[in-house]
């Protein structure tokens, strides 16, 4: 029995990954434009630290966490990026070398979820975190950000959602008024939800469900319970977003899935994808007592992680546009020798050159350079070494011509430039 992948994790061919490398170079580019450095942290991180971030009623948590024991210590695969950071951050005391910190990443993580198409056991995030700015005007920034990265991606129309949980206060009368709206109907709710209910009663807005959200629909809403201090800052998100010309819906009965969201919460959906029920590609939210609970000083924090694979399942798949490049097709020992030397030379000049070392025939090679896509053919065989002269094919225009050794690398950096050039103008 031949080997494969585990279940729910998939390999990215070199078909695919040009336009993962496309992806992560947009987001890198879109990132330092808003002033976002980039931070790597551990894959794998003590289980506690996920349960302490993201909440042991979560679905995360309680049944999709990759776990371990190593040395009497019990590790985790990372589920999601922001608790990883939020480490690093207080373990560097990054507040102690600049007031605001913006840093973005990339990368694997891991949920043993039910796989099904935009939802994997190995996924790959992309996200962004601002430490020490407590909003609301960053708040807007960052879903700029998101909006910005998905519209120079070419991704089609995305709706985006905000809702707003208040600070703890907010919460603590959310939870009262939805423990008392739960509890009457509580026979209604699925087992589930029944035995969340005392203590995440949050949690059921959440569900799946549809005994849940039925009974959720008709549950009050968070933005008729904020606090004055709450609604002011929820009111200069919505400014700030207007300010910005973004447009969106503001849906009360977004929770999200983690549990350590307060204030600005946001997720950004594909309504017309083939995603199905998976078409949430982004979200996030405010996090403020996060580093404080982790060890840290009192630094308010907000941030979203966007799903690549989902991403990219929603982008036209346009075929890898073709690189122009030399292909050097020697003929015999000498030949060989010299076009070592020449693709070298060229590849240090940023040409991207292949030599065909194979000893074939010139039809055989010439055949490998079509296929491979080369712009041009570098012939070099017994009356090139006589005449001092290369011949050069564009197998493109289908001409050909020779030209004296001392100026083909010359030549061709100048072509390939040329070339690039046009592409880049096109
Ligand atoms: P979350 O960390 O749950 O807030 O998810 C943020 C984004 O990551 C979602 O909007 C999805 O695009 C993506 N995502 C979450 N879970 C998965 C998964 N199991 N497979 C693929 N993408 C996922």
């Amino acid at each position: 029995m031949p080997y494969r992948a585990v279940k729910g994790m998939s390999d990215i061919l070199p078909e695919q990954a040009w336009r993962w490398q496309r992806l992560e170079s947009v987001f890198r580019q879109v990132a330092g434009l808003y002033g976002f450095q980039e931070i790597r942290s551990p894959i794998v991180e003590p289980t506690d630290l996920f349960v302490r971030s993201i909440g042991e009623q979560t679905d995360v948590v309680e049944k999709e966490m990759y776990t371990f024991v190593r040395h009497d210590e019990s590790l985790a695969l990372r589920p999601e990026g922001t608790a990883g950071v939020a480490r690093a951050y207080v373990e560097h005391a990054l507040h102690t070398k600049e007031p605001i910190s913006r840093l973005y990443y990339l990368g694997p993580m891991f949920r043993a979820e039910r796989p099904q198409r935009g939802r994997y056991r190995q996924f790959h995030q992309a996200g962004c975190e601002v430490y020490g700015d407590p909003g609301p005007v960053v708040d807007a920034e960052v879903i700029a950000l998101v909006m910005d990265f998905f519209g120079r991606l070419g991704l089609p129309p995305v709706t985006l959602r905000i809702n707003s949980l208040g600070g703890s206060e907010t919460r603590e009368r959310y939870r009262a008024a939805l423990l008392s709206y739960f509890t009457p109907v509580a026979s209604k709710l699925s087992e589930h939800a029944q035995a969340r209910l005392g203590a995440n009663p949050l949690r059921i807005l959440d569900s799946k469900d549809p005994r849940d959200q039925e009974v959720a629909a008709g549950a009050p809403s968070v933005l008729d319970l904020l606090t004055e201090s709450d609604r002011a800052h929820y009111q200069g998100l919505l400014g700030a977003l207007d300010a910005l010309g973004l447009s969106y819906s503001v849906d009360p009965r977004l929770v999200r899935g983690l549990d350590y969201y307060n204030r600005t919460l946001f997720e950004i959906n594909l309504p017309s994808s083939e995603l199905g029920a998976q078409n949430a590609v982004a979200g996030g939210g405010r996090y403020d007592s996060m580093v404080h609970e982790l060890g840290g000083p009192n630094v308010p924090a907000i941030g979203f992680a966007l799903g690549i694979e989902r991403v990219l399942l929603s982008l036209p798949d346009v075929p890898q546009p073709p690189s122009a490049f030399c292909y050097i097709c020697p003929l015999g020992a000498e030949p060989i020798r010299m076009a070592l030397g020449w693709a070298r030379e060229l590849r240090a000049r940023n040409v991207r050159a292949e030599i065909d070392g194979r000893g074939a025939s010139l039809k055989s090679q010439l055949r490998r350079a079509n296929a491979l896509g080369a712009r041009w053919a570098v012939v070099l065989g017994d009356a090139e070494l006589e005449t001092g002269q290369a011949t050069v094919k564009d197998l493109s225009a289908h001409t050909q011509r020779n030209v004296p050794f001392d100026a083909l690398l010359g030549e061709l950096c100048t072509a390939s430039r040329t070339l690039a050039e046009s592409e880049t103008l096109s």
